[in-house]
């Protein structure tokens, strides 16, 4: 348990707990508004994250960034993103099962520390490790599911919108309704 966000991220920086951290260039812990009530969880770190230290900053995280404006969130503002793991799997390979056991730990840190009201998995890998291991996103997306006193929501991950393009209209709605539940249950969000 840690006491400060500074506590938790010196030690975190410093993980070397699986494999990942023999290849990564920067690990990257998250980035956001430290008392968001919204609460963004990707996937892992690709080649520019890892290249620049901060979660979804490539092609996809323009996308995200796009979707994110339309429903006036901000990453620099009023939410948090992190990812399920912290390094970069090579070849953007999906994280093994142990590394996100792992890595869950620094997850959960920061969980506990931001206590969001709401938490939105991007993609399958973590909205399978964090709603529902059966978890599809295709059939399931858009649905706020509560656990342990958190709102759950999956969509889509900005990398799969950016191969089929024909689900940005399913994913536009998903944050849509996103920023109705945030009227409807934050505080301070907007
Ligand atoms: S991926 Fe997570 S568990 Fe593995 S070294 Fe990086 S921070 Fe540590």
């Amino acid at each position: 348990m840690f006491n400060s966000w500074e506590e938790l991220k010196t030690e975190c920086l410093q993980c070397r707990k699986c494999e990942l951290c023999e290849t990564r260039t920067n690990l990257v812990f998250g980035v956001g508004n430290e008392n968001a009530e919204v609460m963004f969880v990707g996937e892992g770190p690709g080649e520019n994250e890892d290249l620049q230290g901060e979660p979804f900053v490539g092609r996809g995280g323009k996308l995200l960034d796009k979707y994110l404006e339309v429903i006036d969130l901000d990453r620099k503002k009023n939410i948090y993103i992190a990812n399920m793991v912290k390094c970069r799997p090579p070849m953007n390979r999906d994280p093994k099962p142990d590394e996100m056991e792992g890595c869950i730990q620094w997850l959960r840190e920061q969980t506990k520390l931001i206590r969001p009201k709401i938490i939105v998995c991007l993609g399958r890998i973590s909205a399978q490790r964090l709603i529902d291991k059966e978890f599809r996103v295709t059939k399931q997306h858009g649905q706020f599911i509560e656990k342990g006193g958190i709102l759950f929501m999956g969509t889509f991950h900005p990398a799969a919108l950016l191969r089929n393009p024909n689900q940005k209209p399913d994913a536009l709605e998903d944050f849509l309704a996103l920023k109705e539940k945030i009227k409807e249950i934050c505080d301070h969000t907007y």
